[in-house]
C-alpha cells in the first residue's frame, strides 16, 4: 500500500467556514471560471488516466479495460457539462397565474447551493468520487472532496492530482475514514452528496439533519433480474455474467440474483458456466481480466455468507484464495427466494444465485417482498410481460435486455428509491442536484391603485370572491 495519509482533524475542523468566506466572494459563480475548472478536470483525466488506472488496478486488481470504462464516462460527463453550461445554468422565465401580478417578471435563477461535500465509495473509485464533484463544480459551488479510504491507492493519485488542475481556494481534498468524515459532517455545509451503503447513509442523514443539509444518497441492494422464458440463450447468460462478474461483483448495480422460470434453471444455469469460462478461462484466477475483492474483510464477509449453502448447488469457476483476495465467479441453482443465506442481504461479491419461479406473477411477488433495489434488469422481448413486470415492481431504475451498462449512459439520471437512495445525478441532473432554484418575483414600482386593494382596513367590497 503507498504512504497513505489522512487528514489532521485540526485541519478539517474550520474547513467549512472558510470555504462559505471563499464561496461570498463569488469567483465560483462565474460561468467562464466554471468551464475552466470543467475543463481542468477533464484535463487531469485525459492526462492521466494511465495513473488512474493504475491506481484503480493498485486497489482491486481492476484490469485497464474496466478501470477505463469508468473513466471514460468521468471524462464524456466532463465534456457534456461544458458544452450544455450555458443552458442549464440560463434562468427560466415563468408566466404569471394570477391576473394581479400579470405585469410582472418572473424568473427561477439556478443558484448554487454553497458549500458541497462529496463522499466517495471504494469500488468505482474515480467515477462514483469526481462524476458528482463536476456536477457540482458546473453548478457553482465549492466543493470538499472525500475519498473512500478503502480505496487508498486512488484516494492517494486523486489527493496529488487535484490541487495540480483545480484552484485550491475553493476545491478541496479531505482523507480519511468514519471519524474524519464525522469531522466534515459537523461543518457548515448546503449539500451531502453519498455513495456507499445504507447503514453509513443512516448515519450520514441523521448527522446532516442537526443542521438541516439536503442529502443526496446513491445507495445499494439486491438488483433482482428477470430472465422471461425467450430470453433464456447464450446472448443473455453472457450480458448477465459480464455485468455481474465485473469488478468481482463489486458494483452497486450487479445483477444481485436471476429469476428463471423452473423448467429453464438447469439449462440457464449451464449457459451462464459457459460464459464465465469463456470470459475467465476454467481457472479464473489466472485471468488478468478479473479483478480481486478489494480487503479482507470484504473477502471474510464472502466467505462467511457461503457457510451453510449446499455444496451440490455451487458452481464455481477456481478455488478461493484468502492470501490473494480471490473469490471464483460462482453461480449457485437453484436457490429458494427465502430463506437462504444469499438470498438476505446486497451480495456484493462474485455469487450469482439463480431463484426458480412459476410464472411473471410469482417473479414480481419475490421482487415486491424486498426493499426496492438500485435496478431492475428484465431479459425479453414479450412487450406485455415486460411492462407488467416494470408496471407492478418498483426500483431506481430499469434496463430491459442488458445490465448495469445504464449508469454510464448521460442521456438518462441515475439514482435509487427508498432504501436504494434519494436523489440522482448523471448528464443535466449532475448540474440540477447541485442548485437551488431560487424564484424571483419583478414587480414594477407603480400600479399602486389596483395593488392597494389588499391594505386594511378590510371592507366587505373588498373580502368578497
Ligand atoms: P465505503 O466503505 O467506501 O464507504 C463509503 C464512504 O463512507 C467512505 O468515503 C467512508 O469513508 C465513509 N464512511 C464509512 N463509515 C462511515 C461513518 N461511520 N461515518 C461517516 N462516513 C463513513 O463503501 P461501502 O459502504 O462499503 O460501499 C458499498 C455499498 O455502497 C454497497 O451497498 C453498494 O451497493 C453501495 N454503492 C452504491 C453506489 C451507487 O451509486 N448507488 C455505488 C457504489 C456503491
Amino acid at each position: 500500500m503507498p504512504s497513505f495519509q489522512f487528514t489532521p482533524l485540526a485541519a478539517i475542523q474550520g474547513l467549512g467556514k472558510e470555504l462559505q468566506t471563499t464561496f461570498r466572494s463569488g469567483v465560483t459563480r462565474d460561468l467562464k471560471f466554471r468551464k475552466q475548472q470543467l475543463k481542468a478536470m477533464q484535463q487531469l483525466l485525459e492526462e492521466n488516466s494511465d495513473i488512474l488506472a493504475e491506481a484503480i488496478h493498485g486497489d482491486m486488481r481492476k484490469h485497464r479495460m474496466e478501470a477505463m470504462l469508468e473513466i471514460i464516462p468521468t471524462i464524456n460527463e466532463c465534456k457534456h457539462l461544458i458544452k450544455n453550461l450555458d443552458r442549464l445554468a440560463k434562468p427560466k422565465s415563468a408566466k404569471a397565474h394570477y391576473a394581479i401580478n400579470s405585469m410582472d417578471k418572473l424568473i427561477v435563477r439556478k443558484d448554487p447551493k454553497g458549500v458541497v461535500l462529496v463522499i466517495g465509495a471504494w469500488n468505482y473509485p474515480v467515477y462514483l468520487l469526481l462524476d458528482p464533484v463536476l456536477g457540482a463544480i458546473a453548478a457553482g459551488n465549492c466543493v470538499i472532496i472525500k475519498p473512500s479510504e478503502v480505496s487508498s491507492h486512488t484516494a492517494k493519485v486523486v489527493t496529488e492530482l487535484i490541487p495540480k488542475y483545480l484552484d485550491s481556494r475553493f476545491y478541496r481534498v479531505v482523507n480519511g475514514g468514519a471519524q474524519e468524515t464525522t469531522a466534515l459532517l459537523e461543518e457548515p455545509l448546503d449539500h451531502i452528496f453519498y455513495t456507499g451503503g445504507g447503514t453509513v447513509g443512516k448515519i450520514i442523514m441523521a448527522k446532516a439533519a442537526q443542521q438541516l443539509i439536503p442529502v443526496t444518497l446513491e445507495l445499494g441492494g439486491k438488483s433482482p433480474t428477470v430472465v422471461l422464458p425467450d430470453a433464456v440463450n447464450a446472448t443473455t447468460a453472457s450480458r448477465i455474467a459480464w455485468g455481474k462478474f465485473f469488478n468481482c461483483g463489486q458494483t452497486c448495480v450487479a445483477p444481485d440474483y436471476v429469476l428463471v422460470q423452473k423448467d429453464q434453471v438447469e439449462e440457464f444455469t449451464e449457459l451462464v458456466r459457459n460464459a464465465i469460462v469463456k470470459f475467465y478461462g476454467k481457472d479464473a484466477a489466472s485471468s488478468d481480466s478479473y479483478s480481486r475483492i478489494v480487503n479482507e474483510r470484504q473477502y471474510d464477509r464472502l466467505a462467511n455468507m457461503m457457510q451453510g449453502v449446499d455444496p451440490v448447488t455451487v458452481h464455481a469457476v477456481g478455488e478461493n484464495n484468502r492470501e490473494d483476495l480471490f473469490i471464483a465467479p460462482t453461480v449457485v441453482a437453484p436457490v429458494p427466494a427465502k430463506g437462504h443465506p444469499l438470498m438476505e442481504d446486497e451480495l456484493f461479491g462474485p455469487y450469482l444465485p439463480i431463484v426458480p419461479v412459476d410464472d411473471v406473477d410469482h417473479a414480481i411477488d419475490i421482487i415486491n417482498m424486498r426493499d426496492h433495489p438500485l435496478a431492475l434488469y428484465v431479459f425479453g422481448d414479450n412487450k406485455k410481460q415486460v411492462d407488467k413486470l416494470i408496471d407492478n415492481t418498483r426500483s431506481g431504475g430499469v434496463l430491459v435486455n442488458d445490465v448495469i451498462i445504464h449508469v454510464a449512459e448521460h442521456g438518462i439520471s441515475f439514482g435509487g428509491v427508498g432504501p436504494s437512495g434519494m436523489g440522482s445525478y448523471h448528464g443535466d441532473n449532475s448540474f440540477n442536484t447541485f442548485v437551488h432554484e431560487r424564484s424571483v418575483m419583478f414587480k414594477p414600482s407603480g400600479m399602486e391603485k389596483v395593488l392597494a386593494a389588499r391594505y386594511p382596513p378590510y371592507t366587505d367590497d373588498k373580502v368578497s370572491l
